[in-house]
């Protein structure tokens, strides 16, 4: 079972990052409003992500590091709506086969005056002090595979990884603060921004990419609502977020953030959508850059194409490019103000 976890954890873990993204997808499954990462030596030597969710029960603490060991879908059918980002029960397990991780503990009930802390090697249980929430801590990743452990670049270079990883929840969700800090100093913070959809998102744009961005950014909002599909089933997409026509000097190739009911994907649909829509507007003189959410029912999306689920198939994908297409278009054709 060792080795299984071992090569789950190949598909799942390549770097830090991997470990940053699976952690924060847990507390934001959580219910947490307030996330902190610590870092050490680019996430290799520790990664420590820090919650103020829902917590762990101490008598299902050992089962949350146990492979497919999830506690969020009961059955087959609940796959089709899944609404959290983590379903697979996957994630702790293999980050368990290639690091020392703990699991520090407590709900947010008035019988549960502590904590508890697991040791995910040893498998010891200890009562501790802790506000509800949870903190799970990763060290020395890849100690026992060597051979992986080269494959990781400099400090440096993994942690702009790690952040970038946050980035990717943080656009999604601006009503939750992070912080992230690497070695002691304090590297990014986004506070928690009140409010729900464009607004909310562009303060969040501003906290994370820069005022620059939003500034010469012009919002996507597309409500495409079509009676039926080519199957004949009634269907509803929304396409919204904003589009940057920065100029050439300050674009940025990897400001393309894609969301699928809110999930960060790389999707080449979207992708080549957005592009194309820059294309017939722009002709090609400005790179695209963009934070657009993509919803949809969630029975008309596969996430479960992929290990990192980084990845979505799409029932219809024509509907999507064009939903993506017209909505970017609409976008970027109107008048300035
Ligand atoms: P998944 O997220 O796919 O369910 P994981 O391996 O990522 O699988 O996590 C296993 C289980 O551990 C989760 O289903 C959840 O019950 C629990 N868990 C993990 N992290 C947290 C957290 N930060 N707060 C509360 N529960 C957590
Ligand atoms: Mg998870």
């Amino acid at each position: 079972d060792e080795l299984i976890s071992q090569i789950a954890a190949g598909e799942v873990v390549e770097r830090p990052a991997s470990v940053v993204r699976e952690l924060v997808d847990n507390a934001l499954d959580a219910g947490a409003t307030q996330i902190t990462l610590r870092l050490q030596a680019g996430g290799v030597r520790l990664i420590s992500v820090e919650d103020n969710g829902c917590g762990i029960l101490c008598n299902e603490l050992p089962h949350a590091l146990k492979r497919h060991a999830t506690s969020k879908i009961a059955s087959l059918s609940d796959l089709e709506s899944v609404g959290t980002m983590g379903f697979r029960g996957e994630a702790l397990a293999a980050i368990c086969s290639i690091a020392e991780v703990s699991l520090l503990t407590r709900v947010d009930t008035p019988d549960e005056p502590h904590g508890w802390l697991l040791d995910g090697r040893s498998g010891e249980l200890q009562p501790t002090a802790r506000a509800p929430g949870t903190t799970v801590e990763v060290r020395e990743l890849f100690f026992a595979t060597p051979a992986r452990r080269k494959f990781l670049k400099t400090d440096a270079t993994e942690l702009a990884h790690c952040i970038e990883a946050v980035r990717r929840h943080a656009l999604a969700r601006p009503d939750v603060g992070f912080a992230i800090w690497h070695d002691g100093k304090l590297v990014a913070q986004w506070r928690a921004v009140a409010g729900h959809g464009i607004e909310a998102l562009r303060q969040r744009l501003a906290d994370v990419l820069g005022e620059d961005f939003v500034e010469q950014a012009v919002v996507v909002d597309w409500p495409v609502d079509a009676p039926t599909d080519t199957e004949g089933q009634p269907q509803r997409l929304r396409v919204w977020g904003f589009a940057g026509v920065p100029d050439a000097a300050r674009s940025r190739a990897d400001w393309q953030f894609a969301y699928v009911n809110g999930r960060y994907v790389r999707d080449k649909v979207i992708t080549h959508a957005a592009r194309s829509a820059y294309e017939d507007v722009l002709h090609g003189h400005r790179q695209p850059v963009y934070a657009l959410f993509v919803s949809l029912d969630p029975s008309r999306v596969d996430v479960n194409v992929h290990p990192t689920k980084i990845e979505v198939r799409f029932r219809d994908s024509r509907e999507v490019h064009q939903g993506v297409h017209h909505a970017v278009e609409a976008a970027l054709a109107k008048p300035r103000s």
